[in-house]
């Protein structure tokens, strides 16, 4: 089964095209389909900001009150081996609030945006290809979760340490079965994690908590859009985790399979008790994500301008290539 996927390898294909689009567009998106204008490279950046739930109804970053971020280009196009990928940015970060005192570049894009008009779970195979050619190194991804650990309430931010997708992603970018091991241990960087959780602590509010990853909190991954059902819950809560999230499994995976250090910015907007209450109609308690989209944002705009451009991190060695004869020889 793998016979037709080969000339499709990622590290086979030709160059790659960025589309870029002229002209004033008043819209945050490009529409499915709509004609690409001009073709350039993908920018070689060391970052990427992956957006989400957490950040739904702003337009991520130019909306978000925090000083020394621009963009500098919008609905941005990419093709790729799998597909076009639309709705990209390019965004600044001023040389005033990085870690080295060097102004920095990294791209941007909402996950659940991609496409616009019709569910493609595969969305995320895309996007990391695009990262994967940009020589990403650092995954920043902000999402919003259910809790099922019932000392973790709505409001409260979570950065596990681990995830649990029992068919793991399924649509990976590696260049063949046996070409590379990917470590499932580490999924989460602890050194991203360390400076995702101290920038938290000092904006979050005082009234919700900030779960950093020595707490070795679980995420679930179950990719909607259909939200989790009371059984689904319970049988998450089962296997052993602590909150839910439809996007973290590729989002980290992924990030593995390009060698890129990952770390979720996620917050809580239903607690145990929404789950399990079957005669509640509704799930989501709807207060909590405007109160919190806007200081999650600043959040994650500050931890993705502290972390470094260029980092050495234990996270890179555990993609490994494999000896040749394993994939020649059979
Ligand atoms: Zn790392």
């Amino acid at each position: 089964m793998d016979g037709h996927r080969r000339g499709r390898r990622p590290d086979r294909d030709p160059s790659p095209k960025i589309l870029t689009e002229t002209g004033n567009m008043p819209t945050n998106h490009r529409a499915a389909g709509a004609p690409a204008d001009q073709s350039s490279d993908i920018p070689q950046v060391g970052l990427a900001i992956i957006t989400g739930s957490a950040n739904w109804g702003l337009a991520f970053p130019e909306d978000v009150e925090f000083e020394g971020v621009r963009t500098l280009q919008r609905d941005m196009s990419f093709e790729t081996p799998f597909g076009r990928t639309d709705n990209w940015k390019l965004i600044e970060f001023d040389a005033s609030i990085t870690a080295e005192g060097k102004a920095k570049r990294a791209l941007c894009m909402y996950s659940h945006g991609n496409p616009r008009d019709h569910i493609d779970h595969s969305c995320h195979r895309r996007a990391f290809w695009v990262l994967m050619r940009a020589g990403v190194r650092q995954v920043l991804s902000c999402s919003t979760i259910g809790a099922v650990n019932k000392a973790i309430k709505p409001g409260d931010m979570v950065v596990n340490a681990d995830i649990i997708e029992l068919t793991q992603t399924p649509f990976s970018l590696l260049p063949g079965r046996q070409s590379f091991d990917c470590s499932g241990k580490q999924i989460v960087c602890p050194r991203c994690a360390a400076v995702l959780v101290e920038t938290a602590r000092r904006h979050w509010p005082a009234e919700c908590r900030v779960h950093g990853i020595e707490q070795q909190l679980v995420a679930g991954h179950c990719y909607g859009p259909r939200l989790t059902t009371p059984a689904e819950a319970l049988a998450f809560r089962n296997m052993g985790a602590d909150v839910l999230n439809h996007s973290i499994a590729p989002e980290a995976t992924l990030s593995r399979e390009i060698g890129a250090c990952f770390v979720p910015c996620a917050f809580v907007t239903a607690g145990f008790n929404d789950y399990m209450d079957r005669n509640r109609q509704q799930l989501l308690q709807e207060d909590v994500l405007p109160n919190l989209s806007m200081t999650a944002s600043r959040v994650a705009l500050e931890t993705a301008a502290r972390l470094p451009a260029n980092p050495e991190c234990s996270c890179h060695g555990l993609k490994s290539p494999q000896p040749e004869e394993r994939s020649s020889r059979f």
